[in-house]
Formats: C-alpha cells, sequence, structure tokens
C-alpha cells in the first residue's frame, strides 16, 4: 500500500509569516526548489509573508522569475513556519540559520540520504532524483505556474545531471513531461542553465583535465586547483561547477576526485561514482555527505593530504567489491 500524500497545504495552515532556505553554495536543486516554494507560495497564498534567504547564486539562474526577491541577510523575525529545502543538515543552513532555529514550526524537504532529520518535521525521500522532485509530490498540480515550473524542472535537471543518473526514475520523467506542459522552456534551462560554460570556466575546466591523475589502477582520477590558479584564471568559487563530473566521464574511472582550495590549505572536494564507489560513505567519514552517487566535504591539509586521506577510503571500498583484482 502506497505511503499517504505529503501535502504542502497542510503546513500552511495558521502560517502568517514563512522562511525558507537553502544550503550553502546554492546549487541548480537549491536554487530550483527554493525558488519553486516562493513563486507556488506566493502565487496560490498571497496572505503569507513568504521570504526567501540563500547566499547569492551564480547569475545563470536569472531566468527563473522574483531571483531579485532572494534576501542574503535576514532582517525578519518570528516566523510561524520555516522550511528548509534541499539541505541535509542544519549546520550547511548559512544565512537563515538563526531564525531557522527559533522558528514556531520547521519542516525539512530534502533528497539526501545523509539528511540528519534536524527539522520538527521531515520529508525526505531518498530515492528522488532531486528535491524539487519530492516539492512537486507535494504541490496541487493545477496551481503550479510556468514561473514555478522553470524553477523546479531546473532542479530535476541539475540533479539528475539532464535525467542520466540513476537517480532518474519514470516518475521523474512524468513530473518533468508534466511541467513542460505548463510551457517551461527547457531547451534554455537545459542549455543555458546546465551547459553553458563562460570562457574562463572552459579554461579552468581544461586546466582540471590537463592536470588530472589517473590512481588505484585506472579507477579513480584525481584533480586539484589551488587558489592561486583560480586567480590566475579570475575563476570564482561559483563558477567550479561540472568539473568532476567530466573527471568522472573518463573511460574505466568508476570515481573522480575534484577539489579546490577554498582558503589555504583547506579545499572543497567533490566526489562523484558510476558504479561502485558510495561517495556519500566517503564524504560522511570525514564531516560531509550527500548521495551515493555524488557528495562533497570540506577538508584541511596540502592537496596531497587531502587526497590521501580520501583514497585510502575509496580503495577500501573497490578492494571490498573487488574492483582492483584483474584489472
Ligand atoms: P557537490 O560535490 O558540492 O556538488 O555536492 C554533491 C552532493 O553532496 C550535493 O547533493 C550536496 O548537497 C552534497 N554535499 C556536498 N557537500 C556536503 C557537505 N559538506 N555536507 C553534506 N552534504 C554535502
Ligand atoms: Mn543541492
Ligand atoms: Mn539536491
Amino acid at each position: 500500500m502506497s505511503e499517504p500524500r505529503v501535502k504542502l497545504a497542510d503546513f500552511l495552515v495558521g502560517v502568517k509569516k514563512l522562511g525558507i532556505a537553502g544550503h550553502v553554495r546554492p546549487d541548480g536543486d537549491c536554487v530550483g526548489s527554493c525558488m519553486g516554494l516562493y513563486l507556488y507560495i506566493t502565487e496560490n497564498y498571497p496572505d503569507i509573508e513568504t521570504h526567501v534567504y540563500m547566499e547569492e547564486p551564480k547569475g545563470r539562474f536569472d531566468y527563473i522569475k522574483a531571483m531579485d526577491k532572494v534576501e542574503e541577510t535576514v532582517v525578519d523575525t518570528d516566523f510561524d513556519l520555516f522550511i528548509a529545502i534541499d539541505l541535509s543538515n542544519a549546520e550547511r543552513i548559512g544565512v537563515a540559520g538563526e531564525e531557522y532555529v527559533k522558528a514556531k514550526k520547521t519542516l525539512c524537504i530534502d533528497h539526501h540520504v545523509s539528511n540528519t532529520k534536524f527539522g520538527m518535521v521531515n520529508h525526505v525521500i531518498p530515492t528522488a532524483s532531486s528535491s524539487c522532485e519530492v516539492l512537486y509530490d507535494m504541490l496541487e498540480e493545477e496551481k503550479i505556474s510556468e514561473a514555478a515550473a522553470t524553477a523546479i524542472y531546473t532542479g530535476i535537471v541539475h540533479d539528475s545531471g539532464v535525467f542520466k543518473y540513476e537517480n532518474t526514475s519514470e516518475h521523474t520523467m512524468n513530473i518533468a513531461g508534466k511541467l513542460m506542459s505548463k510551457g517551461v522552456n527547457f531547451p534554455a534551462v537545459i542549455d543555458e542553465g546546465f551547459y553553458e560554460k563562460s570562457y574562463v570556466q572552459n579554461q579552468i575546466l581544461g586546466r582540471a583535465l590537463l592536470e588530472s591523475i589517473l590512481l588505484l589502477k585506472g579507477k579513480c582520477i584525481y584533480s586539484a586547483i589551488s587558489q592561486s590558479e583560480m586567480k590566475f584564471y579570475g575563476v570564482t568559487q561559483k563558477e567550479m561547477g561540472g568539473i568532476v563530473e567530466q573527471l568522472r566521464l573518463t573511460a574505466g574511472v568508476d570515481v573522480a576526485i575534484f577539489m579546490y582550495e577554498i582558503s589555504p590549505m583547506e579545499y572543497k572536494v567533490s566526489l562523484r561514482s558510476k558504479k561502485y564507489v558510495d561517495c556519500n560513505v566517503v564524504a560522511g567519514y570525514f564531516g560531509g555527505g550527500g548521495h551515493v552517487r555524488a557528495a562533497g566535504c570540506i577538508l584541511k591539509g596540502t592537496k596531497h593530504d587531502v587526497v590521501n586521506n580520501l583514497l585510502e577510503h575509496i580503495e577500501q571500498q573497490l578492494e571490498e567489491k573487488d574492483v582492483l583484482h584483474n584489472v
């Protein structure tokens, strides 16, 4: 028997002031789900005073309606309800953290396998492609506008790698179809919002590929970019997306490690795998998390220290799964 549907409307009863928050370094699913929720509520519940909080996302999401309403600092207080979306743990909430904790009610909507269930109510579906997919299932289909559909479609596209990762299901595709029928300009969302890179982004991607190293009998690929290299090419942290995915696509590789320096001797690490390595377990060991095929963490030390620490866990997993023999 299937579970009863969890409806957003049930959480909005009696709510006068609402906050929405995503995670630090917002990605497509974070922006899409925060804005999809914001647009749906402001369009259908105009009496609720709704605030959406996020670090300034990259300009590439400017096509989503109401991005100018995103607040980067919290001025308001006394929220009846605060919704954290696409957020696996409270530490990653960023700007809205203090007010989230003080809200009368908190709700966490998410799809991370590493979710710590930090809300008073938690609606977490680890099998969903994206938080946008979880969100869609909580909404009344006929109340979703083209603008909200565009935001939600964006999150699904980003977290499913344009419907190619194994988190993509028949249900994901059915939702995408429904959203298309709302008039989403899907070629633009996919091309300009996902694949397009600036000139300097392509340069740093090229640099990362050139400097990449195959390890563990070719089953692992690794590359690192230092702060001085980022400065040399004129790229910011927000422009480092997509590199780890290109590394992952290397033939024969099961797991890709990409890291960039966020402060001296401190690296933001991204892990992606194809079949064997559980990235969430590796990142989780170092205080991060995510999903089985995509996870992240932050590690201190030289790039050699960082990669050696990660490799120990990756090698162990590959050994356990007998992947390193007969290569
Ligand atoms: P990234 O490599 O940063 O693109 O992240 C891959 C996935 O892991 C995303 O779903 C992130 O939300 C999640 N993730 C990344 N870093 C962390 C972290 N420090 N803690 C928990 N989850 C993370
Ligand atoms: Mn995210
Ligand atoms: Mn997500």
